[in-house]
């Protein structure tokens, strides 16, 4: 819910704050008026058993839904207290964007939500548009989902949601179990939103529809004796009924009738159904409503390696300084900073590895490294949505301030943009959480290179990546007291 209540709260308070905005949420009567319940004609091949045919059993089901949400409704209310209005998102930077997603993952979403509080403000004159089908058109990145969520909850448009929690709740309350994420099989899932959305309250009644998908039609366990519309769920009839015939079984009541299959309402179409189970994945008993949904097998992610070096010198006081390095405005990650890293190509030895990675960093050292003083730390994986990456860690101490040497200044004007930060500057910046594990295993190294455990607690303020090499004194000075490793990894507040 609170995804949506977000977006409902942006909404509202984004008018609020355009100063000359709407003084009160606009409704949408054109869309509310065609939302009498009624689905579009199904084609020959879904039959209107999956559907909601009667306008007495949506209105039932509108009542039920959100009787429980107001007897379950969180009061807690969260505050947009960075950007409380879409002109101060607007004027915000994309680093103190990416500041704040650090840890959320998907980064393109802050990215994107900056670029569409930017247009409102320069391309719509600070207005919001208030309509499902504008939305979607108009900002950058708002697609059906955000665009209805935005207009149902900020402006009373009836229009129905469809995330992930939906699909389920319907997939289980009219037993569709098609490829969900197949076009035809989600284009009928928005009808079934749109024809049930309550056109007197679209907000409450899209929330709800999440609601109850993430708290009690949860994947594993649904909780469906607790389920406000547990009388509309086709699934849970079916449980209910092979259940019975079960127990009956066991009992040894009606021996006569007993022996026949239960009495079980399914599509009258089965077989040529293309909204049912497929013949090939039929119905499983030990699923029972979790049946539902179905989905085609995901693609495994891809597996990639790639070489990251934490680089550290000291700085003008004597303290650690590592090397962040800023990712390309485009593509995965984009924009983040990062230890410098190295894509590996397949198949190359630990000694080619060394190799490349000490090219790829040997500008930033500003002096000559021996391949022997790239240390090797561990490995850290992490999985992306369409990416299974592995980085193989090194650390590098520097003997000398790198910006003194000379031509330094020259072969830095061909890297990306970059910069040095001492742990507590690493914390607060535009990092993804995977360069957060990489420096969890310098670290975790450096302790077991230190013996026990306790040996570990007590230096635990001390560098990773120093671990094993040779002390380097910059000044001569005393490095200064170091943050610990939780306060390092702890996420900024507000996160
Ligand atoms: Fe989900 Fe069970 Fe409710 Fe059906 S009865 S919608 S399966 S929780």
């Amino acid at each position: 819910m609170s995804k949506l209540r977000a977006a409902a709260r942006s909404g509202r308070g984004l008018q609020q704050g355009a100063g000359e905005g709407r003084k009160s949420p606009r409704r949408c009567r054109k869309n509310v008026s065609s939302h009498k319940g009624m689905l579009p004609p199904v084609s020959a091949q879904q039959s209107a058993y999956h559907l909601f045919s009667h306008p007495a059993e949506i209105e039932a089901f509108r009542k039920n839904l959100l009787a429980w949400l107001q007897a379950n409704q969180m009061l807690t209310e969260e505050h947009m207290q960075k950007w409380p209005t879409l002109q101060a998102l607007a004027k915000a930077s994309l680093e103190e964007v990416n500041e704040l997603w650090a840890g959320l993952g998907y980064y393109s979403r802050g990215k994107r939500l900056q670029e569409a509080a930017q247009k409102v403000v320069s391309e719509l004159a600070g207005q919001m548009p208030a309509t499902a089908e504008e939305l979607q058109r108009l900002l950058p990145g708002v697609g059906r989902y955000t665009a209805g969520a935005i207009a149902s909850i900020s402006y009373g448009q009836a229009t129905g949601v469809v995330d992930g929690n939906v699909i389920r709740v319907l997939c289980r309350v009219r037993c569709i179990g098609a490829d969900s994420s197949s076009p035809a099989v989600a284009d009928r899932l928005w009808d079934l939103a749109n024809a049930l959305v309550d056109p007197a309250r679209p907000g409450d009644f899209n929330q709800a529809m999440m609601e109850l998908g993430a708290t009690v039609c949860t994947p594993r366990a649904p909780l469906c004796m607790e389920c406000p519309v547990k009388q509309h769920c086709k699934a849970r009839c079916r449980v209910e009924k092979e259940l019975e015939f079960a127990s009956r079984r066991l009992l040894g009541k009606a021996a006569s009738s007993c022996s026949q299959a239960p009495d079980i309402e399914e599509c009258a179409a089965t077989g040529s159904c293309s909204l049912c189970l497929p013949a090939s994945e039929p119905w499983d008993s030990s699923l029972g409503v979790a049946n539902f949904p179905r989905r085609a097998a995901k693609k495994q992610p891809r597996a990639e390696r790639t070489a990251t070096c934490v680089l550290e010198r000291r700085g003008p006081r004597g303290q650690p300084e590592y090397l962040i390095v800023q990712r390309p405005s485009s593509g995965l990650l984009a924009g983040l900073w990062e230890f410098p890293s190295l894509a590996l190509g397949p198949g190359l030895k630990e000694k080619q590895q060394r190799e490349a990675l000490l090219a790829h960093v040997q500008a930033w050292a500003g002096e000559a490294v021996a391949r022997g003083r790239l240390r090797h730390v561990g490995e850290v994986s992490h999985v992306f949505s369409h990416i299974h990456q592995t980085y193989v860690v090194y650390s590098l101490l520097l003997g000398r301030d790198p910006e003194m040497a000379s031509g330094w200044r020259d072969e830095m004007l061909e890297r990306p943009a970059f910069r040095w930060v001492t742990q507590a500057e690493f914390q607060k910046s535009a990092v993804s959480t995977a360069m957060k594990k990489v420096w969890k295993v310098c670290e975790r190294q450096n302790c077991e290179g230190r013996g026990s455990g306790q040996g570990c607690k007590r230096k635990r303020g001390a560098d990773p990546s120093r671990a094993g090499q040779r002390k380097v004194e910059a000044d001569g000075s005393l490095p200064p007291r170091q943050l610990s490793l939780d306060a390092f990894l702890k996420a900024p507040a507000g996160e």
